[in-house]
């Protein structure tokens, strides 16, 4: 494949934007949306100027973490051109997908259409300065990477995985896709979510139901970053579900959890 950069091209692309991150997984269900989005939000505690793209156009599930499902962007002529207005909450502004198709009428989208809406995401909307704009992947590797990388200079990636193999396998084949010659972007590490289980009545206890340290062990084994181990936790899959995310907790141990992951990216 050859990778032909827009951004060598007319203008500058998001010149307010220092870091564009990636936030990838191998397979679906891991975790990856919960990772960007208290990874986003963690960040904007820390005092940064964060933004996050829902780009998982085959399951958008960014509105419903923020509680925004009802939310719309607007719209605003800036310099002659239609520009979107990110919604903003938590300290994140975040655009979805989501925001623009009826979810519930199961859309196929065809890759040229797909590819377009996040170029839209991107470039027609007012991001103003940020230090870090995290973009939501959809699961496995698709058009959409591909579109990523080729539409504005991406920072680095981040996989994220549970310990167990059948996510591994799908994560070494994600590493080699962003490390490829003609990608060429560095993945800043893993992040191995469902890491472990512990009851509330046993707090000293840790049951590794998806096995113990898969993603730790990968991470050595490709020679990358373990950049967190987030436990299964109730609160983060109801944190999720009520548009609460733990991370806007960063005195609980979840919280911490995610604030240590956004350390690691700065
Ligand atoms: P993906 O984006 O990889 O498809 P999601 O982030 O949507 O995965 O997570 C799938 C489900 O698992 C969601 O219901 C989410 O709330 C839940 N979940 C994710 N991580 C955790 C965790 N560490 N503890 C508890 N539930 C989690």
């Amino acid at each position: 494949i050859t990778v032909k950069f827009l951004h060598d091209m007319e203008r500058p692309v998001l010149p307010g934007v220092k870091n564009i991150i990636a936030v990838a997984s191998g397979k679906g269900g891991v975790g990856k949306s919960t990772v960007a989005v208290n990874t986003a939000v963690a960040l904007a505690q820390q005092g940064f100027k964060v933004g996050l793209i829902d780009a998982d156009i085959f399951g958008p599930s960014i509105p419903k973490m923020f509680g925004a499902e009802g939310a719309r962007p607007t719209g605003e002529k800036i310099d002659g051109r239609d520009m979107i207005h990110p919604v903003e909450k938590y300290g994140v502004k975040f655009l979805s997908i989501g925001f623009f198709v009826d979810t519930d009428s199961a859309v196929i989208w065809r890759g040229p259409m797909a590819s377009n809406a996040l170029k839209q995401l991107m470039m027609d909307a007012h991001w103003g300065e940020l230090d870090y704009l995290l973009i939501d992947l959809p699961p496995g590797t698709s058009d959409i990477h591909l579109t990523l990388v080729q539409t504005v200079p991406v920072t680095g990636a981040i996989i994220v995985t549970t310990p167990q193999d059948v996510a591994l396998a799908d994560v070494v084949r994600g590493a080699s896709m962003f490390q490829s010659k003609s990608i060429d972007v560095p993945v800043l590490g893993l992040v191995e979510n469902m890491a472990w289980f512990t009851p509330a009545e046993l707090p000293e206890n840790k049951y590794y139901i998806f096995g113990q340290d898969g993603g730790k062990k990968l991470a050595e084994k490709l020679g990358l970053k373990l950049l967190g181990q987030i436990p299964i936790v109730q609160s983060i899959r109801e944190g999720g579900d009520e548009g609460n995310p733990s991370a806007t907790h960063p005195d609980s141990v979840t919280g911490m959890a995610f604030d240590d992951v956004a350390k690691s990216l700065v």
